[in-house]
């Protein structure tokens, strides 16, 4: 047996993809007008587009990749609806009422996913399996106590304290000092969803162009000129779905945008009992360090797929398998002898308040930013941005108020993360 730590047929893309491989990407050249252009094609870009096709407005979305090549069809599949700011510093900087508001709302996003995923009967292992949130350390397990005991009236939603003495009925690891399970959050084949939701817009109407950039957007008397490796297109109303992939052909909404590598790995086929022995309840499973980590089982049972922010600037995910495989390690050390099948990674896209955005900026609309929570948030916030777009005043949502901070010199490129990430270090191990 070789010492690689990666099996012999291992990949160097998403596992998604193994069963969900690339759409075809549409050859042909894209019309030259169209009522709706919506740039990227994630859950953002199609359930906007979705809503203007079924609004009445002929849409057009285009990708520079195929169709849902970002992170639509690369990250982890943990359907939250939480935005990261907590209710108590939501309230300091908005008061009580609004932060109400954000919360609120950020919730229904998951409610509402749920019911578009019944509703059109997307078949992608979308299932209600809760997550557990471990301490990791005892000072951390006493702010979930405290977490669990004092919830903001109105916004209660299902939480249990599981002590450490009774923590092997959640997770087979010594790492956590207990923790706190969130019965309302989901698991989902992201890729699965995002194909799913393809087909959705496509059969609504819209037309989907991939390997399309766009490289230029101007103004012309009747709406904007966009300028794409495809040739240009005409188009009344143009929204930019690019989250943490935004280019500088919108510089506005790049000064606002943190694009954050998440590192993904899956572990090779294991036997099933043991995958259930490590984590017996199925759930998502993540804990309360800032550098997060995120894991799960794969739908099937016989993987771990794990997750988390182990490196600040590499995007080559074959160099950072072995440090994402020693996180993975810490948690269950009983996967030594376990070959990774597959690593990958994504930009994830951050914003300065820790918020996502949706609006209008000089004519351009846009909704990005969800901060590693974009399966339900994305798909809720390109919903109601298609109601936006369509004039409809239904569409207008708590965020849509909310200050889109940039930071001075900001231009797009982080060049503060590697401090951001040191600091967090040294927090994790002594808060
Ligand atoms: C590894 C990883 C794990 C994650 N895990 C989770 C998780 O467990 N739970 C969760 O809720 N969220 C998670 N996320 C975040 C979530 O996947 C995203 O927030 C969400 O998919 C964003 O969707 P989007 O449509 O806005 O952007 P994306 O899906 O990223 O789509 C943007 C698209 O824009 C295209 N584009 C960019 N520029 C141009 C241009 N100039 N012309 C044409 N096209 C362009 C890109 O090619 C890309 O396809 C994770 C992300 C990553 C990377």
């Amino acid at each position: 047996m070789s010492d690689s730590i990666f099996s012999d047929d291992f990949k160097a893309h998403p596992f998604w993809w193994d069963e969900t491989p690339r759409p075809e990407s549409d050859q042909a050249a894209p019309p030259e007008k169209t009522v709706v252009l919506v740039i990227g094609s994630g859950y953002t870009g199609l359930h906007c587009a979705l809503e203007t096709a079924r609004g009445g407005m002929d849409t057009l979305v285009i990708d520079a990749q195929t169709s849902g090549w970002g992170c639509s069809s690369r990250n982890g599949g943990h359907v939250s609806g939480e935005i990261k700011p907590d209710y108590d510093e939501l309230a300091g900087k908005y008061g009580a009422d609004k932060a109400f508001d954000l919360v609120r709302e950020a919730r229904n996003a998951l409610e509402w996913i749920s019911e578009f995923v019944r509703a059109e009967d997307i078949h992608c292992n979308f299932i209600q399996c809760g997550r557990y949130h471990g301490a990791h350390n005892p000072r951390q397990f006493r702010r979930l106590v405290e977490i669990a005991s004092n919830q903001p009236r109105g916004l209660e939603q299902p939480l249990r304290i599981v002590e450490r003495k009774d923590q092997a009925s959640e997770i087979d690891s010594d790492f956590y000092h207990g923790g706190l399970v969130i019965g309302s959050h989901c698991s989902i084949d992201p890729a699965k969803y995002h194909q799913g939701l393809l087909k959705v817009a496509t059969d609504n109407g819209v037309r989907v162009v991939s390997l399309c950039q766009a490289v230029n957007i101007e103004r012309i008397s009747d709406g904007f000129r966009v300028t794409t490796s495809k040739g240009k297109i005409d188009a009344k109303k143009v929204v930019i779905a690019t989250s943490g992939y935004t280019e500088t052909v919108t510089p506005w909404q790049r000064r606002r945008l943190i694009p954050i590598g998440s590192y993904m790995l899956a572990t090779e086929q294991l036997a099933p009992a043991r995958v259930s022995e490590l984590m017996p309840k199925d759930r998502v499973y993540s804990d309360t360090r800032k550098l997060v980590v995120y894991y799960r089982r794969s739908p099937d049972g016989t993987r771990i797929l794990f997750g988390g922010r182990v490196s600040v600037f590499e995007s080559d995910p074959v160099k950072s398998a072995p440090a994402l495989r020693q996180e993975m390690l810490r948690i269950f050390p009983q996967l030594e002898d376990a070959k990774l099948s597959h690593a990958w990674m994504g930009f994830v896209g951050f914003t300065f308040d820790f918020l996502p955005h949706l609006g209008k900026q000089d004519g351009l609309y846009y909704a990005m930013g969800y901060c590693g929570s974009g399966i339900c948030l994305a798909s809720y916030f390109g919903n109601r941005l298609g109601m936006q777009v369509l004039g409809r005043d239904e569409g207008k949502i708590a965020f849509n108020d909310l200050k889109f901070q940039s930071r001075p010199l900001y231009t797009g490129k982080p060049w503060f993360l590697g401090a951001i990430v040191r600091y967090h270090q040294l927090r994790d191990r002594i808060v």
